[in-house]
């Protein structure tokens, strides 16, 4: 069979198959023969291992997974590409599509069905209308991924790598921040799909902390702070933290008991001290 890569291919086996491509699925497929298999290596697939993977298109980066993992499983929302699969996935008895969609996916019941005990990683070229909530929801899941690895666009990438206190940290940096340790592996040029996006694109990895610091309710008060304090970062956390529900007029006696400036704001903060400033405001 010829590369999933080769543009000739691919071009003759989505015309025979009458394949449009959809934007709304964020339907960029890649072309760039090297990325894939540096994907699969970085995920660190081995024989003992599963891999899940979101968004299948036409199995080039499940097929590197294949070659490399004990079992593959590939979440894929639209039902024109399992006869295209069955043709490109064909002979590769370790990789199994199944036609859902991510966002309603209960994990642990899902992983537990098609892993077993088995350890697990996900990969995945990800559809970019829906990054942000699928790397969230993998991550609040709690499920014990031994690693997270993801093409997302690159400004996107960015955000999820970003230092706190630079100007690319926002609320999914410090949310992603108390879950793992985020890093960016490498850029993809836009030239690497087809069809080409207008943006470039980076894989991250991400490796999840297995220590929790705050109770389920100290979690949940934490992304609601972070989220307001971010909802308006212009704003000093002593007017913008009224967005998460918490009265003014006690914001100023929170925020010393939190050793934090009445004058900072979101950016200036460590993750430690937005901690430290919901375990307060639950006293
Ligand atoms: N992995 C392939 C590659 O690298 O060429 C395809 C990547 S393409 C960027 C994203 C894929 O995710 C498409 O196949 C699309 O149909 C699928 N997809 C989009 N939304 C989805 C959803 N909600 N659940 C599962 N798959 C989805």
């Amino acid at each position: 069979m010829a590369a999933l890569t080769d543009i000739g291919y691919i071009r003759d086996l989505l015309g025979r198959h009458g394949f449009r491509f959809s934007k709304a699925l964020g339907q960029n497929f890649l072309v760039n023969p090297t990325v894939c298999p540096r994907m699969a290596e970085a995920c660190g697939a081995s024989p003992e291992s599963g891999v899940l993977e979101i968004g299948a298109g036409i199995g080039v980066l499940t097929r590197e997974l294949a070659l490399r993992a004990g079992k593959v499983v590939c979440v894929e929302v639209d039902d024109r590409l399992p006869p295209i699969l069955d043709e490109t996935l064909a002979g590769l008895d370790n990789a199994e599509i199944v036609l859902q969609d991510i966002m309603k996916v209960d994990i642990h019941p899902f992983m537990h069905e098609h892993f077993g005990e088995r350890s697990v990683s996900v990969c995945a070229n990800l559809p970019y209308y829906i990054t942000s909530p699928v790397i969230m929801g993998l991550l609040e899941s709690r499920y014990p991924f031994t690693s997270i690895t993801v093409m997302v666009q690159k400004e996107a990438a960015q955000r999820l790598c970003a230092e706190p206190g630079t100007r690319e940290a926002g609320a999914v940096t410090m949310a992603v921040r108390y879950f793992a340790h985020a890093e960016k592996l490498f850029d993809v040029s836009r030239g690497s799909f087809t069809p080409s996006p207008n943006v470039d694109s980076a894989v991250i990895r991400l490796t999840l902390h297995n220590n929790p610091t705050c109770t389920p309710a100290e979690e949940k008060r934490l992304f609601a702070l972070v989220r307001a304090a971010f909802g308006q970062r212009r704003k000093t956390l002593s007017n913008s933290l009224a967005g998460a529900g918490i009265p003014k007029a006690e914001i100023p006696a929170l925020l010393e008991a939190a050793g934090i400036s009445p004058t900072a704001r979101a950016e200036q903060l460590t993750l430690e001290e937005f901690i430290r400033l919901a375990k307060e405001s639950l006293k």
